[in-house]
């Protein structure tokens, strides 16, 4: 395996080989607060409210109304559409309200709300199947329903992702374990702490797309993880790939293009190209959902930034309020001047701690006044870097004098 010695560790020497792409940057990846923390579980909040929209597609439809009893797993909202998902109650308790609540979005969203019984009670006839027992389309059926989408953040129905047209066959599966955005280090831990749940869903994936070429792409600066995955998947034809550290090293297309060297056409799809990606969050979920049934109500995220007192990685219920993990990370270091959920150079920035958390938030990130800077504009030099980094191969300095031209 590029990038590792015979003992299975990065080196200095093994590190020039490592995989990448044309272009891109080091940002500080300030992971140094919370990879070496466990996962810890966010206790219950008093109050769960589950977005109906979390998803790439159309919004799940209500399917319970205020005042009904539900039990964990339970479909709340049910998929409009092949390209939708439905939404479960993240644990049992009474629904409230099925109304418009503040969303990650920036918009008041429809939102099914629910005050947990503290029972925590699974719903009745969740079954644990045997995943050779099952064909191809039952997988997805499962995963379907278990509302699975991308955990990267992308959150596109991951059913949907698992059905390519039979004109476009796939040849390669490539797991995304890179993480590379900063102060992100959910997968990290996954990776370290769950790796069985990944492989399982690996496995899974094999099925269902009947792939032998399958890649495990992992940033170098988790030696620790590249380590763990390696060993576990050691004869079972799943290639751990060390990869540069560099952003944005997980973007689909310029993961491809560093592990198998295909180029997806602009405005194209891996499976163009003969691929399909999925994140390792994903996978674990994949696993869930087949075997066991399990629904996606829970999901790994990170708290960290100089703004929160002690960052962690948490494993938090859909629809806890970002306020009540700040809570269980020791509240607030400072005012909060900016709030993003998910990782700086791709996340969202919040107008506020109430809204929920979702399927693909990854992160919740938290900066005082003081932490920010925004340097002044200075003349162009003409140097040529921002062209040399830009991984889209767009001319940064064209589309700036464009802007400056209102055009
Ligand atoms: S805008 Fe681009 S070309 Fe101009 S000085 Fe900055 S990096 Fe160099």
């Amino acid at each position: 395996m590029g990038g590792l010695n015979d003992a299975g560790q990065l080196d200095a020497r093994n590190a020039m080989k490592l995989k990448t792409f044309a272009g891109g940057l080091h940002p500080p990846d300030n992971k140094q607060w919370s990879a070496h923390k466990a996962i810890e579980v966010c206790p219950l909040p008093a109050l769960l409210v589950i977005p109906l929209s979390q998803h790439i597609g159309l919004p799940a439809e209500p399917c319970v109304k205020p005042g009904e009893r539900v039990k964990k797993g339970q479909t709340v909202g049910r998929a409009k559409g092949f390209v939708s998902v439905p939404v479960h109650a993240s644990t049992s308790g009474e629904v409230v309200a099925v109304e418009p609540r503040p969303h990650p979005s920036g918009r008041d969203l429809p939102a099914v709300v629910i005050v947990p019984d503290g029972a925590d009670e699974w719903l009745d006839g969740i079954e644990t199947v045997r995943c050779d027992e099952l064909t191809p389309d039952q997988m997805r059926e499962r995963i379907r329903d278990a509302g699975v989408v991308g955990m990267g953040g992308a959150t596109f129905p991951t059913h949907v992702k698992l059905s390519p047209p039979v004109e476009k066959p796939i040849d390669t599966l490539i797991l995304n374990g890179v993480e590379c955005e900063p102060y992100l280090t959910a997968d990290h831990r996954l990776m370290l702490e769950e790796p069985q749940r990944i492989f399982a869903g690996i496995v899974v994936m094999r099925k269902i797309l009947g792939v032998s070429r399958i890649f495990v792409g992992i940033e170098a600066n988790k030696p620790d993880a590249i380590e763990v995955m390696t060993k576990l998947c050691a004869g079972t034809g799943v290639e751990i790939v060390p990869l540069a550290v560099k952003f944005p090293q997980g973007a689909e297309k310029q993961l491809i293009k560093a592990i198998v060297g295909r180029e997806v056409p602009s405005g194209g799809l891996p499976m163009d190209v003969g691929l399909v990606v999925q994140n390792v969050g994903t996978a674990a979920a994949i696993q869930d959902a087949v075997t066991f049934g399990r629904p996606l109500i829970e999901r790994i995220c990170t708290v960290a930034g100089p703004g929160v007192v002690e960052p962690k990685n948490l494993r938090v219920r859909i629809g806890t309020p970002l306020s009540h993990l700040v809570a269980h990370c020791g509240g607030l270091a400072g005012d909060p001047a900016k709030i993003i959920m998910g990782g700086p150079m791709m996340g969202m920035a919040q107008l506020s701690l109430e809204v929920p958390t979702t399927r693909g938030t990854s992160g919740l990130l938290l900066f005082r006044e003081e932490d920010l800077t925004l340097a002044p504009e200075g003349p162009c030099l003409r140097c040529g870097r921002c062209v040399r980094v830009c991984p889209a191969h767009l001319l940064p300095t064209t589309i700036a004098a464009y802007a400056r031209l209102e055009r």
